[in-house]
């Protein structure tokens, strides 16, 4: 199936996704589905990365995540899954920096979050794992488990429209004037 990615204000981001029971063969098509949906649109894009998905980008409420394996080279297309997975614990201090998402098209926001997180899971053959995450790692687990629970990063600093900013023509992170601000708030809620 072909599935594309979702971008706000498209509703169900804000759902909370449901827990997969069985690894049956639909959720092995829906993790190929999100990592060839992933590809492409960073395909499309010179500037961006696509470092990570959860099921509900294409419209899927279910509690499946899949996290590129290596986030510095394009060249590797590998990505790990990750189902069910949640926060067992937070570490360590928080830190802002730049955040995007493939469901918020061209604004970035300087998010807060933790710089270390246990994750537990399930991997695709159904078997628990355990990991502990640091700095950038740390910082998409917690962006993608907010996103299963239905939460945007932009959520996240909605009571700071400082933190707000766009990716310009030549992929250089810029601020935001009075009026685009004003035209993203009416998009973004
Ligand atoms: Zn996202």
């Amino acid at each position: 199936m072909n599935r594309q990615i979702v971008t706000l204000p498209h509703s169900r981001l804000r759902q909370r996704s449901k827990r997969v029971g069985y690894i049956d063969e639909s959720i092995i098509e829906l993790v190929k589905d999100m990592e060839t949906a992933t590809l492409d649109w960073e395909a499309k894009r010179q500037h961006e990365v696509g470092v990570a998905l959860a099921a509900i980008q294409v419209d899927e409420l279910k509690r499946v995540v899949i996290i590129r394996n290596n986030f510095d080279n394009k060249q590797d297309k590998s990505f790990q899954v990750f189902i069910n997975p949640e926060i067992v614990k937070y570490d360590g201090d928080m830190i802002e920096e730049f955040e995007g998402c493939l469901s918020v098209k061209d604004i970035y926001g300087k998010v807060s979050r933790y710089t270390k997180v246990k994750v537990k899971a399930k991997d695709i053959k159904g078997k628990d794992v355990r990991i502990t995450a640091e700095g950038f790692l740390a910082r998409v687990f917690q962006h993608e488990i907010d996103h299963t629970n239905g939460i945007l990063f932009v959520d996240r600093i909605k009571e700071n429209p400082n933190a707000f900013y766009k990716l310009a023509d030549d992929g250089k992170i810029t601020e935001l004037n009075e009026d685009e601000r004003k035209n993203i708030f009416s998009i973004l809620w």
